[in-house]
């Protein structure tokens, strides 16, 4: 077997473990004699599955009893809508950190449905960093404040979040959801696609705070109210059955590896490894986000043309490495390096970029 080096942005590298288990799994599961993308979401074998994987979910953030996880499908853009039409009440607006891409749509969905009011952006920087603080304009009625944890484009990551006192907090965390502790009662909704740290795509995690459920709006279409997906533990309809199983996998081999103090000691490093190549070529390899707001995710440079760039992207694949093309939004040079990603790839990937650097610097 040939595992290429993976740094796809998503779908993304899974553990080789998870994959194993379901390879070995697959054509007679459980011992009920078909896989479990046969069997129904209603029998008890499924049932193990489906809230194994929410209650390792639990168990890894350390959620209190007032938060629960689901599991709703559309992607993590369908949350975009979900959000305002569950929680802006009428005539009400939401506060957004607009750190662009995602966070932009987010607030183009919000504007649809109510209103979506820009509280902090780095716009006018390109976005090549996270706003402080202090450049914060919260509206104290806001029906709560959005961010987006990890842009998966343009490589910045929050590495605090913010304080915005009693107004509920609410973060797209796509992708860097599990990538190290953090304090996950203090939001009252994460959204996270699976498909770059939690499994294959097909399937949103959600994590949401019962007692604001409470307080969502009514007239929401059935499928579109977490007050639905919240009351049936995600079985109101059939679940992505298939990928949650997979989520259950990755997540039990995450809590192998020493759950998310083990994920944040293995991603700091990775991450180091290529910032580090960055500062032994200066030159050659440039970073364009502050370094306070370097992602530990999606590590982005750009080379002196693009010329080089595509010459580096065509002579890393050549050596194993697929998916080093930044988004074509941006251009340059991105590397994907998720919870999955093992060291050896990082490092595979660094000794690349000092013998490229050498030989076309
Ligand atoms: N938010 C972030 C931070 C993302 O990276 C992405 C996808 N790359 C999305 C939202 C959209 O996710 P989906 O494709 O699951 O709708």
């Amino acid at each position: 077997m040939s595992r290429s080096w993976n740094f796809y942005a998503g779908p993304a590298t899974l553990p080789l473990p998870a994959l194993e288990r379901a390879k070995a799994e697959l054509p007679d599961w459980e011992n009920t004699g078909m896989s479990v993308m046969e069997t129904s979401h209603r029998s008890k074998e499924y049932d193990a599955v489906h809230y194994g994987a929410m209650n390792l979910m639990a168990e890894l953030l350390g959620l209190d009893d007032d938060h629960q996880v689901l599991f709703i499908q559309g992607g993590a853009s369908t949350q975009f809508a979900m959000a305002p039409m569950n929680f802006i009440p009428p005539g009400g607006s939401a506060d957004f950190v607009d750190t662009g891409t995602w966070s932009t749509k987010a607030i183009k969905e919000a504007n649809i449905i109510a209103k979506g009011r820009v509280a902090a952006t780095s716009e006018p920087d390109g976005f090549t960093r996270i706003p402080k603080q202090s450049e914060y304009d919260l509206d104290p009625s806001a029906a709560y404040v959005h961010l987006t944890s990890n842009n998966t484009i343009k490589g910045t990551q929050f590495h605090e979040f913010p304080d915005v006192g009693d107004t509920p907090l609410v973060g797209d965390m796509s992708s860097d959801i599990l990538w190290r502790p953090f304090d996950a009662n203090r939001f009252s909704l994460i959204y996270a696609g699976a498909q770059k740290n939690i499994g294959p795509s097909g399937v949103t995690i959600v994590i949401i705070r019962k007692s604001w459920i409470e307080t969502a709006n009514d007239n929401v279409p059935t499928m579109l109210s977490y007050k639905t997906h919240s009351a049936k533990d995600s079985l109101y309809n059939t679940p992505p059955t298939f990928a949650i199983y997979m989520v259950r996998n990755v997540l039990e081999w995450v809590k192998e590896q020493g759950g998310l103090v083990g994920m944040e000691a293995r991603n700091r490093a990775k991450g180091d490894v290529l910032y580090g190549v960055m500062t032994e070529f200066p030159d050659f390899y440039k970073c364009p986000v502050e370094p306070e707001s370097r992602s530990y995710m999606n590590v982005v440079w750009r080379l002196p043309s693009e010329e080089l760039e595509a010459k580096f992207v065509a002579e890393g694949l050549d050596a194993g490495m697929c998916g080093l093309k930044g988004h074509r939004s941006v251009g340059g040079c991105r590397a994907s390096i998720y919870n999955a990603m093992p060291a050896e790839g990082v490092e595979f990937l660094a000794e690349f970029m000092r013998r490229f650097a050498r030989a076309n610097g």
